[in-house]
């Protein structure tokens, strides 16, 4: 018996160390890939344990964490979509550009598609869009023109005009644009929601709730769980400023600047049908970036503002429907389309919060609402 040898001994803490706890549960590592676009899609879902307890939800609360996409974000899944599909039907092919009218997080899933499989990218982004977007499309090799923040989205200066330009001047160019593409909306109509239904338990989703930008999410999540009859509440977030919501007298405040990135808009996108919409939800600024940081704080979900909208957005429809009143095993799911590491010299610093004033306790806070 001579196994306290300083080799046995390191032996031994090695395997304790690495032997399986029985606390954690076992998680089978991936498979080998070829290539970091099959990273895209099968995110996970979360059930907000915490977040249910701490509001006095009585219902369940599911997250779909969009920001384990390889490029971050819920735009991953139509970068590739649309890139494949056009390459199938033979429009473009590895050498030609791609150029593409974006407020960052499309940019990213395309520019990083592109360089996987070997485009040249342009990126066209008004100016109000994060520092951090602008240097990770850089060193995916994407050329960036930024365009005015306050133009409006068919005079000449605007990200979507600029991109029309540089399509006619340069030859081989295509935009898959995402505001009229068929596979924006199936991208989340055959990924996204066909996780969702296999995640779920029961396979049932009682209420999704989901920003709204190009639309592409919720409408191709809604159609999907609505198929075969499934009856789905569906709840879009619309950020005050844009005029996405129905009724109209929603969008009261008119067409103004605002700070939440990827939701809203001037106009309706084509890839929006907003008929799959039963209720809309208009969200600030400020409620907005203090959800996305209580769930950091609460459930350890590194996201980005817009998620923070669609909890404020599922709050809001859970109170609605009393669901914080009496238990039922109503589903709720909603969709956090990216993570915090676009914002971090934005919501993510307290500094920047305090400079906005979203620190401060407002005379008559949400009932859900938390200040540090
Ligand atoms: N949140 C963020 C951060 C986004 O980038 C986007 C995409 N514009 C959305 C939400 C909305 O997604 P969709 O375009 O599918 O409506």
């Amino acid at each position: 018996g001579t196994a306290s040898s300083p080799a046995a001994n390191h032996a031994d803490a090695t395997l304790e160390r690495d032997a399986p706890s029985p606390a954690l549960p076992s998680r089978t590592a991936p498979p080998l890939v070829h290539s970091i676009l099959e990273c895209i899609g099968n995110t996970p879902l979360v059930r907000l344990h915490n977040i249910e307890r701490s509001v006095g939800l009585r219902c369940h609360l599911y997250a779909k964490c969009e920001y384990f996409n390889a490029g971050g974000s819920v735009k991953d899944r139509i970068g590739v979509r649309m890139l494949v599909e056009a390459e199938r039907a033979g429009r473009v092919k590895p050498g030609d550009t791609l150029i593409e009218p974006t407020s960052g997080n499309t940019g990213i899933g395309i520019a990083l598609v592109a360089a996987a499989r070997g485009y040249r990218c342009i990126i066209t982004m008004p100016e109000k869009m994060s520092e951090e977007k602008v240097n990770i499309l850089k060193l995916l090799g994407a050329e960036i023109v930024r365009t005015p923040t306050e133009a409006a989205y068919d005079s000449p200066e605007s990200h979507i005009s600029v991109a029309r330009r540089l399509n006619a001047e340069i030859p081989h160019s295509f935009i898959l644009d995402q505001y009229r593409n068929e596979d924006n909306v199936l991208a989340h109509y055959y990924g996204t929601a066909e996780e969702i239904l296999a995640q779920v338990p029961d396979g049932r989703v009682d209420v999704l709730v989901a920003g709204v930008g190009t639309g592409g999410t919720i409408t191709g999540c809604a159609r999907r769980f609505r198929e075969g009859g499934g009856a789905c509440t569906v709840v879009g977030v619309d950020p005050v400023g844009s005029l996405l919501a129905q009724p109209d007298a929603l969008n009261e405040a008119g067409v103004h600047p605002y700070a939440v990135e990827g939701i809203g808009y001037d106009f309706i996108p084509q890839v929006l049908d907003r008929s799959v919409v039963d209720w809309w939800v208009k969200t600030d600024d400020r409620e907005s970036f203090l959800a996305a940081r209580r769930l950091m704080r609460e459930e350890g979900l590194l996201v980005g503002g817009s998620s923070g909208s669609a909890l404020v957005g599922a709050l809001r429809a859970i109170a609605q429907l009393g669901w914080d009143q009496e238990e039922n095993g109503k589903q709720v799911v909603v969709i956090l389309p990216d993570g915090c590491r676009n914002y971090m010299a934005k919501f993510v610093s307290d500094a920047w919060m305090e400079r906005q004033g979203f620190l401060e306790v407002p005379a008559a806070p949400q009932a859900w609402e938390q200040y540090p």
